[in-house]
């Protein structure tokens, strides 16, 4: 079991909170015609990079989105930030 902190709540089990992509991760436009295969690599093509990464999570009890900042190697967890204010 993890600790995961929300910015909203604080500390957490790690079952209250949803993966929801890598940081920087833009969507195709959708208001033009998209091609399969720019669908297929926004959906199911990830950078898994090793090391420190920045990560879009939820919280599943206040349904707030936020960036997670962990290590993917040592699964330790750096800090956390409300999605709209990165910090200074
Ligand atoms: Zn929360």
């Amino acid at each position: 079991m993890q600790i995961f902190p929300c910015p909203f709540c604080g500390e957490r089990n790690e079952t209250e909170f949803h993966f929801a992509g890598e940081l920087g991760k833009i969507r195709p436009d959708t208001t033009a015609d998209v091609e399969a295969d720019a669908w297929a690599r926004y959906l199911y093509t990830q950078r898994n990079e090793k090391g420190h990464v920045r990560e879009v999570w939820m919280h599943i009890p206040c349904a707030e989105l936020f960036v997670l900042e962990r290590d993917s190697v040592t699964m330790d967890v750096l800090g956390s930030h409300p999605l709209r204010k990165p910090p200074k």
